[in-house]
This record gives structure tokens, sequence and C-alpha cells, in this order.
């Protein structure tokens, strides 16, 4: 079977491998339908940071069908379709029996410490799979785990009146965007470099466009506070820029993957009360997620940029990683499109 593997940084390759065996006691095996390439991936990629397995098949927004179970697997069957939680957590350390697996002592990611889903095969774990409705349109189960991601952030905000501002139109903020067009009561604002992009977002989930710049904002609001933010771009500049417009008393959930340090008094923080918010893939949110996809369908469909093939990925981290991009995200699909009779 074909699997995009990564090396080492800058090093992916599709390579043609031998389909895993019978999966051991507890692990399924799936034929992968669709897989989403993350902002994470690229990191990873660029920076080699959390490589620990070489070559491993990355991937970790991945959704397929169950056709072959471990022994001692009885929470899914052969035929199901599921979505992969992408966080590879023990269920040992004292933050999983807290519920808090995102924060795992131990925690790595599908993709990373195993196998994922870039291939057309993957193994994993029955305990990270979750059976979702066989209707769900497989492009749009791909985007579940980010979705997650993406509703934790919201969730971390606290619930405040006046405005929000989603900094970062890329898969995470651009999906924070659609869940706060539905969800928060006062207006929401989007703000990317690359208009095409935050064009989309705001055509797809009715946010309005603004330039991180004060007045700029407090045009588009009527003057009503910026209390909450998503900062999802990862930029040191864009960050500083959107402490400098935030209104004190706000709080910035972060979900960006940042290159590069900070430097700031924190006075600043303590004096606003600003409370920043990191935010680290999703704590209990997936099965929320899922649960979203039927009615979340038609937007989350138009977020996206291309459908690719496997053979494709390494062209598309390319591409991607050069920021040109004007959709959310690059599916990579391998089930058949269902044809009408
Ligand atoms: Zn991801
Ligand atoms: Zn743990």
């Amino acid at each position: 079977m074909k699997a995009a593997r990564l090396y080492g940084p800058g090093d992916l390759r599709v390579d043609d491998i031998a389909a895993p065996g019978i999966p051991d006691v507890g692990w399924v095996k799936l034929r992968v339908d669709a897989a989403g390439i993350c902002g994470s991936d690229l990191h990873n990629f660029r920076t080699g940071q959390w490589i620990s397995r070489s070559p491993s098949t990355a991937g970790h927004e991945l959704t397929g069908t169950v056709i072959a179970l471990g022994d001692g697997v009885d929470t899914v069957a052969v035929g199901d379709r599921v979505v992969a939680d992408s966080r590879f957590w023990c269920g040992e350390c004292a933050q999983c029996g807290a519920g808090r697996r995102h924060l795992c002592a131990s925690l790595g990611f599908v993709g990373e410490v195993c196998d994922g889903g870039f291939a057309e095969q993957a193994v994993l774990p029955a305990r990270l799979l979750h059976v979702i409705d066989a209707a769900i349109d497989e492009r749009v189960a791909a985007m579940a785990e980010p979705l997650a991601v993406a509703l934790h952030a919201v969730r971390r905000l606290p619930k405040t009146a006046g405005s929000v501002l989603v900094v970062g139109c890329g898969p995470i903020g651009g999906l924070a965007a659609l869940l706060l067009s539905r969800t928060f009561a006062g207006t929401v604002l989007v703000a990317d470099r690359n208009q095409a992009r935050s064009a989309r977002v705001a055509r797809v989930t009715g946010a309005k466009i603004v330039d991180l710049d004060r007045d700029a904002i407090a045009a588009a609001t009527g003057n009503t506070p910026l209390l909450a933010a998503v900062e999802a771009t990862g930029s040191i500049a864009a960050f500083n820029q959107l402490l400098s417009i935030l209104d004190d008393g706000s709080a910035l959930a972060m979900v960006g993957i940042f290159h590069g340090r900070l430097d700031i008094d924190p006075n600043l923080l303590v004096e606003r009360e600003i409370a920043l918010l990191g935010c680290h893939a999703f704590a209990d949110e997936l099965p929320d997620a899922i649960e979203m996809l039927g009615e979340l369908s038609e937007p989350l469909l138009a977020l996206i940029d291309r459908e690719i093939g496997l053979d494709d990925i390494p062209a598309a981290y390319e591409r991607l990683s050069a920021g040109e991009s004007d959709g959310l995200k690059t599916i990579i699909r391998m089930r058949q499109p269902v044809e009408p009779a």
C-alpha cells in the first residue's frame, strides 16, 4: 500500500510498503477514507520537533472504515465508519484519570508515536476510535478532529459580551469562527493577511473581516469592547499586535503554534488583567464535534481547499508551507465517491 512517511525535517516520501497484518490485541485495522493535513504536520515537517520514530506515517486527522479487529475489541465492528482521536493518551496517569487526556503525562499523537492516516490503511488502538453516522461525507468526517480543537479553544473563552476576534483564518481559526458565528452573541471578527482566505471564512461564517488595528475594530463593532480573541496564527508579530488591540479584562485563547519567543512585560498582563489561555488539542470535545458534523456539513465542505490523493501530499506540504491556500483544509480523499445511480 501507499503511505506518506516522514523521515526527518523536510523529508517526506510516498513509499510503497506492506499493508499492516492482523491487528494486535485491542487494536483495529482501518481502510482510510479521508485525512486532513494539519498545521502541526507542516510544523513537524519543517522542524522535525516531534519526530520520535523514523520513518513514520504522518496524519492524525483521519476517518476510515473498520476492516479487521484485534482480539478483545468490542467497541467497534467490521464495517463501522470511524473517526480517530488524535491524542495517543495512556489512560493511566493522574491527568488521564482526571479526564484531562490532552494533558496526559506521556501524551503523543497519532502520526508521530504510531503510524497515522496518510496511507491506504492504518492500525490504531480501539480506545481512540469513535463510530460515526454512516451518512456523513468522509471529507466532513476528516474535519472532526480540527473541529474538536476549535471547539476546545472556543469553550476556553469566558462567556463575555462584546465582540470576539479570530486572528488567523487557517483551519483552526476558520473553524473557531464557524463555531463562534453560531454560538457567540456579539460580533464575530476575523483577521488574516491572506485576503482570499479571510474572504472565504467570512463568506461561509458571516464573520466580519477587519485589519489588526484598534480603529478598524472599533468601527466594525460600534465601539463594543473586544474582550475575547482566538490567536490562530502562531505569529509573534500578530500576537503582539493583538495584545495592543484587546480591551482590558479580556481573554485570549492561544491555539497557533509559534516559531520564536515572546518578549512582553508581564506587568502588562497584570495591570490590564489579560488572561492568556493555552489551548492544547482538545479535552473531551471530540464526541461533541462528531455530533455537529451533520449540521455543519455544508459550511465544512465549503471550507475545503483541495482534495488530493496520497501521491500529492509532498507537493501539498510545499504549497501549504508557502502559504498558498485560499481555503482552510486540504483533504486527502481515498474513499471513492458514491456515484449517483
Ligand atoms: Zn491537527
Ligand atoms: Zn495519561
